[in-house]
């Protein structure tokens, strides 16, 4: 354990395409090019950046990027067509859609309308209600489970492992706290109500920060022997960070993953399995 320190997500996603290689092959044998379908409303930068990623990463691989991006004014009718074709097109294995929405679009009715085996990142009710029962056959969501793929490539064994988790919100906290309680890890999760976070963080053997505040676990937060899993993505004076103050807590704990690098650099590659895995079907 003591020699792990920069967990870096480059080479878990490197791991991860690679394992990916062979069932891409026997797909295209057969005609078969797994398809994502990214379905964006409007031009947020974030988003747009997140769906440059992805192509990439599926184009580098064998796989393709279906982009449909609608108008930031579209009508909630205009997008439920948009997934009920996707649903319909047999040549697409999977759905991405981009969120939050824009306020006057019901996100609920996508959640109860995308057809469960497309659901590539987790966000119908079908999926998530199977994820909460443990059932293998969903796919997790994306992020959660590019925490999950980290921790077993650096072969970090959870059980019985204290991990605090800070963050609640339904597309990384909650999830991430499930699998990590299947993974049976003893699982703290953490919130804005927290009255003591930083006892809450000293009182794990692993801190997973998924709060969205920019440097907010600092040396404080942490002693030796600790593993920190960054999921944070913020933006600070133009520059990209995590949640977690990295020069103040790399040099105290035995593993940490980088922002950029860490995290946000295997999701990708987690959606690209899921479309692989889901085209195979
Ligand atoms: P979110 O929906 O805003 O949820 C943030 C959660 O953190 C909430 O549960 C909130 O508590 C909690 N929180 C916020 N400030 C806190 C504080 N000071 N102390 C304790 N808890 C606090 O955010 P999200 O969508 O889960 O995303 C979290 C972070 O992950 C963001 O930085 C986002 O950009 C990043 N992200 C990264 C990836 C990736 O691929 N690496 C993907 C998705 C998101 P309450 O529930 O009490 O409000």
């Amino acid at each position: 354990m003591d020699l792990l320190h920069d967990l870096k997500g480059a080479e878990v996603a490197k791991a991860i395409c690679a394992s990916l290689q062979d069932k891409i092959s026997q797909l295209k044998e057969t005609g078969i090019v797994p398809t994502l379908a990214i379905v964006r409303v409007g031009n947020r930068e974030d988003d747009i950046a997140y769906e440059q990623g992805a192509i990439k990463r599926f184009n580098n691989n064998g796989a393709r990027v279906l982009q449909v991006a609608l108008q930031e004014s579209c009508t909630q009718e205009e997008l439920e067509k948009v997934v009920m074709n996707i649903n319909k097109t047999k040549e697409i294995h999977g759905m991405l859609l981009m969120r939050p929405l824009p306020k006057h679009l019901n996100e609920n009715r996508i959640k109860g309308m995308l057809d469960l085996r497309k659901d590539v990142d987790c966000m119908t009710y079908l999926g998530q209600a199977g994820l909460f029962m443990g059932e293998k056959a969903v796919f997790t969501p994306c992020t959660a489970q590019a925490v999950i793929e980290i921790i077993d490539h650096y072969g970090i064994d959870v059980t019985g492992k204290k991990v605090t988790v800070i963050g609640r919100s339904q597309v990384v906290g909650k999830p991430l706290a499930v699998m990590l309680i299947n993974k049976n890890a003893t699982v703290t999760v953490c919130h804005t109500k927290t009255v003591n976070l930083p006892e809450e963080c000293r009182n794990a053997d692993i801190i997973i920060a998924a709060a969205g505040r920019a440097k907010m676990v600092d040396d404080t937060f942490v002693k030796p022997g600790q593993i920190i899993i960054d999921v944070g993505i913020n933006m600070v004076d133009g520059k990209l960070c995590g949640d977690v103050d990295y020069d103040k807590v790399s040099p105290i704990v035995t593993a940490i993953t980088p922002v950029p690098g860490g995290v946000g650099a295997v999701t990708t590659s987690v959606l690209l399995k899921h479309t692989v895995i889901s085209a195979a079907r």
